[in-house]
């Protein structure tokens, strides 16, 4: 049995005082909610305030990025360690967004999956194809080459809290969202290539997330598919109501 993991990835969206100030309203709202696994994304300067507020609670943080170098010469950039440091158990690598403009590909992901297990942070995987390479019936293909390139060189033993995040880039912050067979279809794939890579037994415990315009509208008909375990939302993890709705509907899902 899967446990839900729903995580909220805050992007580059609100200031510190803000984000101290939505985490308090998600945690007066979720103390309860001890069935599912809840993480909260801010940015990195605000990782530390976040963590403070929810410290003692079962909300976990997580970073939205990291390095792959454990120190160094790198203007800018944060190492696994400070991440950890700061009271994250969480990473996410390899996002659409990253890779669109800040030119991550397959190779980074793998180094940085690499660097931030040997700090005992989870790596949360993102993977997923964009509009043109959906409709040149390319989703398959991508989808396996992000999988392969990201987990290349390691055990099962390693990723065995790995979380991969199938999010289709046409349904990030569009508002469309991969309708829940298109999102089983693929999930189920990844599933697949997990068991070839690995084995059944570790595949069937990896949880895989959808990521898309999930909304309180649609949460339920996602997350009620058989290969979808949480979710990574955007948009609608910027507000407590929207929020909250997401978790809670979900924490009533039974499979
Ligand atoms: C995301 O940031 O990973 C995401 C899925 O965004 P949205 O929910 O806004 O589409």
């Amino acid at each position: 049995m899967r446990r839900f993991i729903i995580a909220g990835n805050w992007k580059m969206y609100k200031t510190i005082t803000e984000a101290i100030e939505l985490a308090n309203g998600l945690k007066r709202e979720l103390m309860d909610c001890t069935s599912l696994d809840i993480v909260l994304c801010p940015n990195y300067i605000a990782l530390e305030e976040v963590q403070e507020v929810v410290y003692g609670t079962s909300i976990k943080v997580g970073a939205q990025n990291v390095f792959w170098q454990k120190e160094g010469a790198f203007t800018g950039e944060v190492s696994a360690a400070m991440i950890k440091d700061a009271g994250c158990d969480y990473v996410i690598i390899g996002h659409s967004e990253r890779r669109q403009y800040f030119a991550e590909t397959n190779e980074t992901v793998n180094k940085k999956i690499a660097h931030v297990l040997e700090h005992g942070l989870i790596p949360i995987v993102c993977v997923g194809e964009n509009l043109k390479e959906r409709e040149s019936d390319k989703t398959f293909q991508v989808v396996e080459d992000h999988v392969k390139g990201a987990l290349k060189g390691f055990t099962k033993e390693q990723l065995k809290d790995l979380i991969i995040a199938y999010e289709p880039v046409w349904a990030i912050g569009t508002g469309k969202t991969a309708t829940p067979e298109q999102a089983q279809e693929v999930h189920k794939f990844i599933r697949e290539i997990m068991t070839k890579l690995f084995d059944e037994e570790f595949s069937g415990n990896i949880r895989i997330q959808y990521g898309g315009s999930v909304k309180p509208e649609n949460v339920k008909d996602l997350m009620s598919r058989a290969d979808i375990d949480g979710a990574l939302v955007g948009g609608a993890s910027l507000k407590v109501d929207s929020f909250v709705e997401i978790i809670k509907t979900t924490e009533g899902i039974t499979k």
